[in-house]
């Protein structure tokens, strides 16, 4: 049960990024990362993303232990935007195409929308103000029964809004649809301590003890190198949520990297999961670019060995125990 992952602390949950719908690029992460042993994936809420994890799944052959969640935002969530070019504005000097870490924007300088992970960095660096960053967000009741009905087992839900009114109504619609596990992604941004506990709790109130994971974010998309600084912020997320004693689990994520598990020792955060995104996907980037992957035993056991020292790095820490051998 999934449960059972958070309650063990050995949770590693795979972002593949809540706007990511790069059908060929989610099968072969939840293929390499699954014979990893990564036990959680987290995938953007459209159901042929939702079928292409599945099947990433099925070719590692090992369905047993493995999570799928779908991740579902509100307005103003920055997870939840894909970037748009102005051609009027655009000078075509390359600048997006060059820093896009994703290969979202082609030669002719145009955004190819599955693989945009709204990660803001074309738009932080274009000297026109050509980019701007448009929501993706769709109404739950439209697209939430299909994927319930596919078989996920959790749906995160990112709350980075000062709009209460909002997080309440789009928590209680979630809180009617599914009775599974529900994950609260927030980080510091928007709101300080003391509100984001009290949102929490005001959230938690009337849902079962450990049925709901907080997600402490950091800095989102930020953890492509690995380094303790982008890593911080989710660190100290996590630590205001454990010293609040709610009856939740503790997930990090945002900026995280193989430094983060280290810091979170250092500052005794008693974690149940870590989740990864930029950093897990750059360190396989030249396996997930070869078209025949799932044929290429070399290849497939090259990469494997790579996620499976993230994965089993993470999960040692926070669990304390020695992993031997791949984790099924
Ligand atoms: S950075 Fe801006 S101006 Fe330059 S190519 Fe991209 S959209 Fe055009
Ligand atoms: S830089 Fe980020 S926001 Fe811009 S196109 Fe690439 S993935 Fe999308």
């Amino acid at each position: 049960m999934l449960d059972d992952i958070f309650r063990e602390k050995r949770g590693f949950k795979l972002v593949c990024g809540a706007g990511n719908e790069d059908l060929d690029e989610i099968e072969k992460l939840v293929y390499i990362y699954s014979l990893a042993g990564c036990n959680f994936f987290d995938v953007c809420a459209k159901k042929e993303v939702v079928l292409a994890a599945k099947s990433g799944l099925k070719r590692a052959g090992i369905e047993k232990d493995r999570y799928l969640c779908v991740s579902v935002g509100i307005s103003g969530d920055p997870h939840i935007t894909k970037a748009k070019i102005d051609p009027n504005k655009c000078i075509k000097c390359a600048s997006c195409l060059n820093i896009c870490p994703h290969g979202a924007i082609d030669s002719e300088i145009n955004v190819i929308k599955q693989r945009c992970l709204g990660c803001c960095q074309c738009e932080k660096i274009c000297p026109k103000g050509a980019i701007t960053m448009e929501s993706q967000i769709r109404e739950y009741k439209d697209f939430l029964p299909e994927l319930i009905n596919l078989g996920i087992d959790a749906i995160e839900f990112h709350a980075i809004s000062t709009d209460e009114n909002d997080v309440d109504e789009k928590w209680a619609q979630l809180n009617e649809m599914f009775d599974g596990m529900l994950i609260i992604s927030l980080d510091r941004s928007e709101l300080g301590d003391k509100r984001l506990v009290e949102r929490v709790k005001r959230l938690i109130r009337d849902r079962k003890p450990y049925t709901t994971v907080i997600q402490a974010d950091g800095i989102a998309m930020s953890g492509n190198n690995d380094e303790y600084g982008t890593t911080l912020q989710a660190v100290a997320t996590a630590q205001m949520f454990q010293n609040a004693k709610l009856p939740c689990y503790i997930m990090i994520s945002g900026g995280t990297n193989t430094k983060t598990m280290e810091l979170a020792a250092l500052c005794s955060i008693d974690a149940n999961c870590l989740a990864v995104g930029s950093y897990a996907r750059k360190i396989i980037k030249e396996y997930l670019e070869k078209d025949n992957l799932f044929d290429d035993k070399n290849a497939t056991d090259n990469a494997v060995k790579i996620a499976k020292s993230l994965v089993n790095g993470a999960i040692e820490k926070m669990s304390g125990k020695k992993l031997i051998g791949t984790m099924v």
